[in-house]
């Protein structure tokens, strides 16, 4: 851990800017005798510390099986790949691409659904209003870290006899029910990305009970080879290689660190900044606990005096940097353009949260101090707009 001077009183005397994201990684020490290891034996992909790391997962997510993958996007690609090829997977649009785009790659049809207000997670309802006859599949994000309406989306698919994915990219750290993400619906994919909770450089984690499906991300993984090079289909490499098995074996130990240190930086975020007029912060589930994977507020641009956009490019000018996830939403991207001129989505929702969300900086690297000069830094700013305002009428 940085001392806890703060990383902001440096910052400002040296002028430059906090970071907006640092991974809690193991020190050289700490791999120095793996890392030794697998370069002296050449066993650099495919080996033990693969094998280690899907254990210690099954065992941290309570899952009878976990497939490591490249990144959390190949995983989701091939998790989806059990969908019929045309038929339609309900998702929302208020996320990151990856969700999206791992549906595309299977020639499948993404429909969007609107999400709640609140929570910033699909709305079950919307779901519901989704459903036709070509539909294959939901596919949920546990957006930020705040768990899903897992109970109301499983009884959806239960219902309608379709099947149901995570996108659980922030699920590392968040529980539902007391437990870790992971065990819902046919399968969920997590991240190891530097972004994320536990960090692998790159990589992602399918998290599944379902046999058939870990099989067939475990043949994916690997071209489409079963063993006998007489692929199955055509697959990729989206092998985890055994230096990010390393890094994910020792990450996954620090975990309940980094968790910890995000609540508590949540929690001062959310005491500094809860009485800032036109402010306003996600719903957590009321069954989970948030991973806090990134935390976010909503501007109301009149009460707030300005728009999440300009209060961005505030915070950027005294070094306090923010991000605006996820604008622009999925269904607003080149990418979907095509998509849409077919058909207006209609996301109420999703478009105004896009338009007003900002996410401040939350890692384990920050500390009190650090999120007591950015709430100040907000608060400040506005004070200056609304005098300004008062000033000019
Ligand atoms: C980070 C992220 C992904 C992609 O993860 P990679 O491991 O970088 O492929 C997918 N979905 C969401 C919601 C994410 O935040």
């Amino acid at each position: 851990m940085e001392p806890k001077g703060g990383l902001m009183q440096r910052a400002s005397d040296k002028k430059v800017s906090i970071p907006f994201v640092r991974p809690l990684l193991p020190s050289l020490e700490d791999v120095a005798g793996e890392f030794a290891e697998i370069l002296s034996s050449g066993l650099i992909t495919k080996g033990k510390y693969l094998e280690l790391y899907e254990h210690a997962l099954q065992e941290h997510l309570g899952v009878r099986h976990v497939v490591c993958t490249s990144s959390c996007t190949t995983g989701l690609i091939l998790a989806l790949r059990c969908l019929p090829a045309g038929s339609e997977v309900i998702v929302p649009s208020f996320t990151f691409c990856a969700t999206v785009h791992a549906t595309v790659w299977n020639n499948l049809i993404p429909v969007f659904a609107d999400c709640d207000p609140q929570t910033f997670n699909i709305n079950p309802e919307r779901v519901r209003e989704a459903i036709t006859d070509h539909t294959s599949a939901i596919l949920g994000v546990h957006v930020f870290g705040n768990p899903a309406d897992i109970d109301a989306l499983t009884e959806i698919a239960r219902q309608h006899n379709l099947k149901l994915f995570f996108d659980a990219a922030h699920g590392f750290g968040a529980t539902y029910k007391g437990l870790p993400l992971g065990s819902a619906g046919d399968a969920s994919v997590l991240s190891s990305s530097p972004t994320k909770l536990v960090v692998t450089g790159e990589g992602g984690a399918a998290a599944t009970n379902d046999e058939g499906i870990a099989r067939l991300i475990r043949v994916g993984r690997e071209y489409g080879n079963p063993g006998d090079y007489d692929c199955e289909f055509a697959g990729l490499n989206a092998r985890m290689n055994e230096l990010n098995a390393v890094l994910g074996v020792k990450c996954l130990t620090l975990l309940g660190e980094a968790v910890a240190t995000r609540r508590q930086l949540a929690a001062t975020y959310q005491s500094l900044l809860g009485e800032v007029p036109g402010i306003s912060f996600q719903q957590i589930n009321p069954f989970g606990e948030s991973s806090y994977n990134y935390f976010a507020i909503v501007i109301d641009p009149a009460e707030f005096g300005m728009a999440a956009e300009q209060l961005k490019d505030a915070l950027e000018a005294q070094g306090i940097p923010s991000r605006r996830y996820f604008y622009p939403p999925v269904h607003r991207q080149k990418a979907y353009s095509e998509l849409t001129e077919r058909y207006d989505p209609k996301l109420p929702v999703t478009n105004h949260l896009s338009q007003n969300i900002l996410c401040l900086p939350i890692h384990p690297h920050l500390s009190e101090i650090d999120v007591e000069g950015i709430c100040e830094g907000v608060r400040i700013l506005r004070k200056e707009k609304l005098d300004f305002r008062r000033a000019l009428c």
